[in-house]
């Protein structure tokens, strides 16, 4: 039997990365669109892309863009997948308020150029949008779902309706096996750092190792459902084995503060933290910790201070996600819940800090 052939957008990425792997597993050609950079951006898939001269590769990398719809449609006609995981975006909240513009054209027209590539290439191929939790934005419901009205507060919530939309569209206008996963937030050891959770494990890992001193971060306040992005890719490809196309959330329903990630990664060190203040003048200070585990750190050491500078303009306060359709319609459900997605997390981010320590040590690296 022929392999099944998929195409990913932002295989580069952290759900690219874990797509990636669990569609070669399945026995998949996997072909990923990457931007053309000034340094590698592979390092989430190196473990997985072989030499280019061996034969049979089941892993292909092609340049192109978002923003070019030329090569876009190119690539459709050369690769013809039979599924399409679009999944590129400039996907940071904060940084699209500085690119707002940049950050609809990338998303939302980003999406109507793969689509209509699609559509005039003629391909009868399936096709799933990574879709994002922040489009419900300011919504007063305690729980979100399939039917919740969008009300998104940021450019890139803004642009992911639009992708959203499109895809509804092509879906209903054009008879296309297009579909939207909902996804709330979902982390893993390669998000990027930049994001609040591995800023978080990052510099806890770096605080615990004596390398830094203290970490500064925004809304401590801000609720979040939190689920581990390799559960989330597997939503994604069940998504796109049904027989009629329709669009899920995908959540583990369990929600938690900014403020109580940090508590957990802390406790998976052995630190416990106590918070005092308010507002601005919030700080973390070390309550109890182990000197064996980590010696640099003292009890009474202030480790997190609120910077105004990472404060949003327009704030999301509180999602979580009912995933009842995915579970019950797709049979999923995540298996990585919040403490072990901490612990993961920290687990790595400690080894990579002091694998650096100990490179630098011994004269390897700056
Ligand atoms: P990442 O930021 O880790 O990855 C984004 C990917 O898109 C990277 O491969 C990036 O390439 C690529 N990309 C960015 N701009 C362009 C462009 N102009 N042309 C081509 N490729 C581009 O995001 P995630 O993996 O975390 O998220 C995947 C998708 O899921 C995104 O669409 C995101 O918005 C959405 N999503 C993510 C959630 C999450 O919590 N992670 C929640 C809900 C939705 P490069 O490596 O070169 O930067």
């Amino acid at each position: 039997m022929n392999k099944k052939v998929a195409f990913i957008t932002g295989i580069t990425g952290q759900d690219g990365s874990y797509l990636a792997e669990l569609l070669l597993a399945k026995g998949y050609q996997v072909h990923g669109l990457k931007r053309r950079a000034s340094s590698l951006n592979t390092s989430r898939i190196d473990h997985i892309y072989q030499d280019p001269h061996q034969q049979d590769l089941p892993l292909f990398l092609h340049y192109g863009d978002m923003s070019d719809s030329l090569a876009l449609c190119g690539l459709l006609q050369k690769i013809q997948p039979d599924e399409i995981y679009h999944l590129a975006a400039q996907s940071h909240v904060a940084v699209s308020f500085e690119a707002a513009e940049y950050t609809a054209n990338v998303v939302a027209l980003g999406t109507i150029r793969l689509l209509e590539a699609v559509r005039l290439s003629g391909l009868n191929c399936r096709f799933f949008q990574a879709a994002t939790s922040e489009m419900y934005g300011k919504v007063t419901s305690l729980m979100q779902n399939e039917d919740t009205p969008f009300r998104p507060c940021s450019p890139y919530a803004i642009a992911k309706v639009g992708a959203y939309w499109t895809t509804v569209n092509y879906r209903e206008a054009y008879g296309l096996f297009a579909v939207n996963g909902i996804m709330f937030n979902h982390e893993s050891p390669r998000r990027g750092e930049t994001f609040v959770t591995r800023k978080i494990t990052r510099a806890l890992a770096a605080i615990a190792l004596g390398q830094q001193q203290c970490l500064y971060l925004g809304n401590l306040d801000a609720r979040r459902d939190w689920g581990f992005a390799a559960d989330y890719m597997d939503a994604a490809w069940r998504m796109l084995q049904q027989d009629t196309p329709s669009d899920f959330v995908i959540a583990t329903g369990v929600q938690h503060t900014v403020r109580e990630f940090l508590q957990c990664c802390a406790a998976s060190l052995g630190i416990s933290l106590s918070f005092s203040g308010s507002g601005l003048t919030e700080i973390a200070t070390v309550l109890h910790c182990d000197p064996a585990r980590t010696p640099a750190l003292q009890p009474g050491a202030v480790i997190l201070r609120i910077d105004p500078r990472y404060l949003r303009p327009s704030e999301v306060p509180s999602l979580c996600g009912d995933a009842t359709r995915a579970r019950t319609v797709l049979g999923w459900q995540p298996a990585t819940d919040f403490t072990a997605l901490c612990q993961m997390m920290m687990a790595h981010d400690l080894a990579q800090a002091k694998r650096q320590a100990l490179l630098e040590a011994n004269g390897y690296a700056r």
